[in-house]
C-alpha cells in the first residue's frame, strides 16, 4: 500500500531564554493551549490553532519561535517545562520528509501564513497597535543574552518618601561607547547576575525607559530606568524579587548585563500638533515621564506642541515617583491629574475616577485625530479605565465601542499593563 508522506508541523514554541514570564500569552490565547510551571512557558501542541492572537501581545518575541517537527512527534508540553533553550531545528532528513507512512496518520495543518507571523511579531509589545505614523523608526534585539550590552551605573536615587512603604528607584545607565539607542516607550532586558535555585541563570526582566531618546542627560549615552523592589508576591506574602533588588540595591559604578532593546508599538508621534493622553498607575509612569521629557526639552526651547494630558495613580504623593519635578511642571505644558489611593480620611481615588471627572476635556481630546493614548502600569485598571471611556464617550457624543477599534488600527491606542 503506498501512503502520503509525513506530514510536518510547523510546531509553535516559547523561547525560554528570552521569555520574561509575563503571563501574556497565557491570558490572551483563546484555546488554552499555553501554560507554565514555575520556570517556563509551554505551547500545546495539540490545541494551538495558529491564530497568532498571542504573537503581538509578547513584550520580547519569545512566543515567536517555531520548530519544524513530524505532526505525529511534536515536542511535547513536559519536554518543553525542561528547556533552558530552544532545540535546534531538526534538519529535513531526520524528520522523515518523504517517507511513507500508513494510512491513517492526520494530516496537519502547516501554518504557511509566513506574512501574518511576520506583521504580528513586528508589532511589539503593549497589543495590536502599530506605532504612531510619525514615531521615529526603533532599533530592536541589538543585544541578547549570549552578548549583552554592559552598562555602568552612574546613579541610584530613591524616587519614594523615606517612610513611603514602597522603595521606588530612578537608575540611571551608562552605555559608554556601546552603541544603545532607545526611544520613549522602549524596553530593556536586565539580567539578573547569579544562579536560582535550580542552579540555571535567572531569567531576563523587562523595564521600560524612562528617559528621552537623547539620553537621561542630554547628549550623554545614558538611560534611566524606574525599579520599585519587589519584596512580596501577587499574594502579599514576603518574596524578593531577583532583578528589582539586584538594580535597587546597585552602586555607582557597578556593571549591569543589558539586552534589547524591545518594543516597535508603544511609541510617541512625532508630528507637530500630536497630543498625547497618558493614563499610568505607580512605576507604570516610566515611559510616561519618558515622553513628557521629551516633550519638556521642546518647549524649553519654544517649539510648538500638541497637548499633554496626564492621568497618574498612587497609594499618596509620597508613593508616587517623580512627584516633585512633576509638580514643578508648567499648567500650559501639561494638564496633569493625579489620583491618590489611600490618603488618610479621603475616599480611594483611582486614574479612571478622575477620567470621567475630566470627561468633557478627555472626549474633546479623543475626537481629535492628532491624539494619542497611553495606557500603562497595574492591569487591573484596564477594565476600569475601559469603563470611564465608554461612559464618558456616551455623555460627549461618542461612542467608545466604535472609537476603540479605530484607535488601535491607527496606532493611537497603547496599553501596557502587568
Ligand atoms: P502600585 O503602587 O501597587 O499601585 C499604584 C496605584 O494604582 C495605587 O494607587 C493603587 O491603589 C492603584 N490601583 C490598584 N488597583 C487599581 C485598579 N484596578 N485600577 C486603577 N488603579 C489601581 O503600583 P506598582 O506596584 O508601581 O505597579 C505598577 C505596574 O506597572 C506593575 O504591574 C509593573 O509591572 C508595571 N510596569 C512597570 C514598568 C517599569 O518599567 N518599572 C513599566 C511598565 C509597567 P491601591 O493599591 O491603594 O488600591
Amino acid at each position: 500500500m503506498t501512503a502520503a508522506p509525513a506530514t510536518i508541523l510547523r510546531q509553535h514554541l516559547i523561547d525560554p531564554e528570552i521569555c520574561i514570564r509575563c503571563n501574556t500569552c497565557e491570558e490572551t490565547c483563546p484555546v488554552d493551549a499555553i501554560s507554565h510551571d514555575a520556570r517556563n512557558y509551554v505551547v500545546d501542541a495539540a490545541k494551538c490553532n495558529y491564530c497568532y492572537d498571542c504573537i503581538s501581545p509578547c513584550p520580547t518575541g519569545a512566543i515567536d519561535s517555531w520548530r519544524n517537527v513530524r505532526a505525529d512527534a511534536p515536542h511535547s508540553t513536559a519536554d518543553q517545562l525542561t528547556w533552558d533553550s530552544l532545540p535546534a531545528q531538526a534538519p529535513p532528513e531526520a524528520l522523515g520528509a518523504g517517507i511513507e507512512v500508513g494510512a491513517g496518520n492526520t494530516a496537519v495543518e502547516m501554518p504557511d501564513d509566513v506574512e501574518k507571523i511576520a506583521a504580528a511579531s513586528t508589532a511589539g509589545q503593549g497589543g495590536t497597535a502599530p506605532p504612531p505614523w510619525s514615531a521615529a523608526h526603533p532599533y530592536i534585539n541589538l543585544y541578547g543574552i549570549h552578548a549583552p550590552a554592559v552598562a555602568t551605573v552612574s546613579g541610584n536615587f530613591r524616587l519614594t518618601a523615606e517612610d513611603a512603604s514602597s522603595d521606588i528607584r530612578h537608575i540611571v545607565l551608562d552605555f559608554g561607547n556601546a552603541s544603545f539607542p532607545v526611544l520613549e516607550g522602549q524596553t530593556i532586558g536586565i539580567l539578573p547576575p547569579g544562579l536560582d535555585a535550580n542552579g540555571k541563570a535567572h531569567h531576563v526582566r523587562l523595564y521600560s525607559v524612562a528617559s528621552p531618546r537623547d539620553g537621561e542627560r542630554p547628549k550623554y549615552n545614558n538611560l534611566s530606568l524606574t525599579v520599585k523592589r519587589v519584596t512580596e508576591d501577587h499574594d502579599g506574602k514576603a518574596a524578593q524579587g531577583v532583578a528589582s533588588n539586584h538594580l535597587c540595591d546597585l552602586k555607582k559604578g557597578d556593571k549591569v548585563n543589558v539586552i534589547g532593546p524591545y518594543g516597535t508599538s508603544f511609541l510617541m508621534p512625532n508630528h507637530p500638533g500630536s497630543h498625547l493622553l497618558m493614563i499610568c498607575t505607580g512605576t507604570g509612569s516610566a515611559p510616561m515621564r519618558a515622553m513628557t521629557e521629551r516633550r519638556r526639552r521642546k518647549f524649553a526651547v519654544g517649539e510648538s506642541l500638541g497637548k499633554l494630558m496626564l492621568f497618574f495613580g498612587a497609594r499618596s504623593p509620597g508613593e508616587l515617583p517623580y512627584f516633585g519635578p512633576l509638580t514643578h511642571l508648567p499648567r500650559e505644558f501639561i494638564d496633569m491629574n493625579l489620583a491618590f489611593s489611600r490618603l488618610p480620611d479621603q475616599p480611594k481615588r483611582y486614574v479612571q475616577d478622575l477620567l470621567r471627572e475630566r470627561g468633557e476635556d478627555v472626549a474633546r481630546l479623543l475626537k481629535d485625530e492628532n491624539t494619542y493614548i497611553y495606557l500603562c502600569g497595574l492591569k487591573g485598571m484596564e477594565k476600569g479605565v475601559e469603563e470611564s471611556f465608554t461612559a464618558l464617550c456616551q455623555a460627549n457624543g461618542l461612542d467608545w465601542s466604535t472609537l476603540r477599534p479605530q484607535l488601535l488600527q491607527q496606532g493611537r491606542y497603547h496599553v501596557e499593563t502587568y
